[in-house]
């Protein structure tokens, strides 16, 4: 991922191991984007136990009850297949969901069930982040809601690593093929809707980190500066 730092700085908080593109460690699963550690990824059939007991739950309680319950645990990233599982959706850029992203979330799970073949939850068996496609455009992942709880009372994993630059708040559900200067070839000095100043201070830090060269520093800042 072009967002991502060089790879000697990038190691996991748990294990020390490099780490890969993705959100979250190969190797212990944890949020990569947690100064704690302590953020694991929800195992895949956990997600589908998750489903199942959500399904059952809405039957034996004509709805009504998952709903009153859903609002009791959303605050906390969670419906009540989560919250009886022990997982919790928190947003990729290590943010704690709120009760109306729940709610947004949990739309798009309705449209993404529209797709044919179970393709929105199928989608996570193969998924390098473990996320469905409504995952994709609520821009969430799911993980284990024991070691995520300070996510939720600083509304955030906190301090993020140094190194480390949040994913974007929107990811396509497909990640191509890294082309060979992926970090060269997207301005990742200014994301769109970045001021200038902003732009700026970012460009000047890749420059000083040596990520970009001289060149494609003037080139970059002569962009900036024609937005002034
Ligand atoms: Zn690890």
């Amino acid at each position: 991922m072009a967002t991502l730092a060089p790879a000697a700085t990038n190691v996991c908080r748990a294990c020390g191991r490099p780490l890969q593109p993705g959100l979250f460690c190969p190797y212990d699963g944890v949020f990569i984007l947690d100064p704690q550690g302590t953020t694991v990824m929800a195992s895949r059939i956990s997600r589908l136990g998750a489903s199942i007991v959500n399904a059952i739950l809405i039957v034996l309680t004509l709805g009504i009850g998952w709903i009153i319950w859903w609002f009791i645990v959303a605050p906390r990233g969670q419906n009540p297949g989560k919250a009886v599982v022990g997982l919790r959706v928190i947003r990729a850029d290590g943010r704690a969901v709120s009760t109306g992203w729940m709610f947004v979330r949990g739309l798009l799970t309705f449209v993404g069930g529209l797709i044919p073949l179970y393709l929105d939850d199928l989608w996570l068996l193969w998924d390098q982040n473990a996320q469905t496609l409504h995952d994709k455009m609520a821009a969430t992942v799911v993980v284990r809601a024991q070691g995520s709880e300070h996510i939720v009372l600083r509304g955030s994993v906190g301090e993020l690593p140094a190194g480390y630059t949040p994913p974007p708040a929107f990811a396509p559900p497909v990640s191509f093929p890294a082309t060979a200067e992926p970090a060269r070839s997207t301005p990742a000095a200014m994301p769109p809707g970045d001021s200038p100043a902003e732009a700026l201070r970012r460009l000047e830090d890749l420059k000083s980190r040596g990520l970009i060269t001289d060149e494609e520093y003037a080139v970059k800042r002569a962009t900036i500066v024609d937005r002034l």
